[in-house]
């Protein structure tokens, strides 16, 4: 039981059929009882279902997509944001020679994961050197060279001494030297679970000897909701901190462990998934999500959701011109929505009313992307009232006007104004052919 009931839960709730209120009241339990056990706090979860629960009564879904289709999506945004969010964590570093330290009560996993972070750097091209600063656990000096020899990582390190900021500060200087871009340094977390201030009091001490540019926290995912304390009072104490949590693989608990730190506003920027230097991946939620739910088959689905979502946008957006009047807004709502849904006949054969006037269109569609940037820039440049009415662009002097504004040649600007006279022209032909079309189905349905 754990996190990977929900890809359960979801492929229940694709195949049954019933009432959708109902539906959608077990579905919400199922969620709940898959994210409990993995040690998602309750609160958290509550929080979670709540919105799903209310986004799943209140939003209608686009034409084409079915109001369980659509839960699945609230849902995979919902989880993305309870593990910590759209963005992508940098692991880039943005300068060289760049100073890592690492902390983490011992046993977490700290000195495996300066060898999987070397390697991971070293796989980027970085030259990379580890200081052995754990002074503390007897075997953490022999661990880390070795470690260091397989990933071809320079090794600093005084076997013997218990001088831990003494081994640090002369190991940074002695791997500068020797041309380190990316120095790791393994530290002494001898502190157990519950001892957070005195674990942060000892990485400030060594902190304040390196000057480090980045402050890593190791994290074992078998601490669950428990992490949430440690976290907090890391992402406090340091604004140059990131997290990493380990032994994902190996406890139901990772989900806690992730949610509780995500909470706290901190960043993850990676999780540890095996003993061995390469396990170790960066940390992306929708990624991360997407995996839990089944990545083949949400993928698709999200993408079908997107696509028919532009698609509809697009329609309404020809339905609003073939009724009303177009201007430049009309023309800048189109052209973006054009640059979005991508070549303009594969977008009209989506839409069956418009199929039939392919031809006829396509001449006036050949709008490269060069054009639609030069466009929009020119409709940019225009006042309110040419916006409304673009005839106004009859007058010589704001053609030239609007030229200097956007960088364009005039040219540009008179091509503008042709095309919305072409849209305008072809809008016409359009609704008079729908006319037609309706009565002839209006006839059509007539008796006998
Ligand atoms: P330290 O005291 O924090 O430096 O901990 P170590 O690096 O010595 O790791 C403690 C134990 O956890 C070792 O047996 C590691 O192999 C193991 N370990 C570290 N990271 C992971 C991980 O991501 N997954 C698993 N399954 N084990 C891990």
């Amino acid at each position: 039981p754990g996190l990977e009931d929900l890809r359960r839960a979801v492929g229940k709730l694709l195949k049954r059929s019933g009432p959708y209120e109902a539906l959608v009241k077990e579905y919400v339990r199922d969620v709940q009882r898959a994210l409990i056990p993995a040690d998602v706090n309750v609160r958290l979860v509550f929080e979670l279902t709540r919105r799903i629960r209310e986004r799943a009564l209140q939003e209608r879904p686009p034409p084409g997509v079915s109001r369980r289709e659509w839960l699945v999506k609230i849902t995979y945004e919902e989880l993305v944001k309870l593990f910590g969010g759209d963005g992508e964590p940098e692991v880039k570093p943005r300068y060289t020679p760049y100073v890592i330290m690492m902390v983490g009560v011992q046993g977490s996993g700290k000195t495996t994961t300066v060898g999987k972070l070397a390697k991971f750097y070293r796989s980027m091209g970085y030259r990379v050197g580890v200081v052995a600063a754990d002074t503390y656990r007897p075997g953490a000096y022999e661990q880390l060279r070795q470690l260091a020899d397989r990933v071809g990582a320079m090794f600093y390190g005084e076997p013997g001494s218990k001088d831990a900021v003494g081994i640090a500060r002369r190991g940074v200087e002695e791997l500068r030297k020797r041309g380190a871009e990316i120095i790791i340094v393994d530290t002494a977390g001898r502190h157990g679970y519950g001892e957070e201030e005195a674990l942060l009091e000892e990485m400030k001490n060594i902190a304040e000897a390196i000057n480090p540019d980045e402050v890593m926290l190791v994290i074992d995912a078998a601490m669950g909701q428990k992490s949430y304390d440690l976290a907090k009072r890391f992402h406090e104490a340091t604004p140059i901190g990131s997290i990493i949590v380990t032994k994902m693989d190996g406890t139901a608990k990772g989900g806690g462990a992730l949610s509780a730190v995500a909470a706290t506003g901190a960043r993850i920027k990676f999780i540890g998934t095996g003993e061995d230097v390469d396990e170790l991946e960066v940390f992306r939620p929708k990624r991360f999500v997407a995996r839990i739910l089944g990545m083949g088959d949400l993928e698709s689905l999200l993408e079908k959701i997107e696509r028919l979502q532009s698609v509809g946008e697009f329609e309404k957006t020809m339905e609003e011109m073939m009724a009303g009047k177009i201007t430049f807004r009309t023309i800048y709502k189109q052209l973006h929505q054009m640059k979005k849904l991508g070549p303009f006949r594969k977008v009209l054969q989506m839409l069956p009313g418009f199929s039939a006037m392919l031809d006829s269109f396509d001449e006036a569609a050949r709008v490269s992307e060069e054009k639609m940037k030069k466009w929009i820039s020119i409709m940019d440049s225009m006042t309110f009232e040419e916006l409304d009415n673009p005839e106004l662009l009859e007058q010589r002097s704001r053609v030239r006007r609007l030229a200097i504004g956007a960088g364009v040649e005039t040219s540009d600007v008179r091509e503008l104004y042709n095309y919305y006279k072409t849209v305008k022209r072809m809008m016409k032909q359009l609704r008079k052919r729908k006319d037609i079309l309706e009565k002839l189905s209006r006839l059509g349905k007539l008796p006998g």
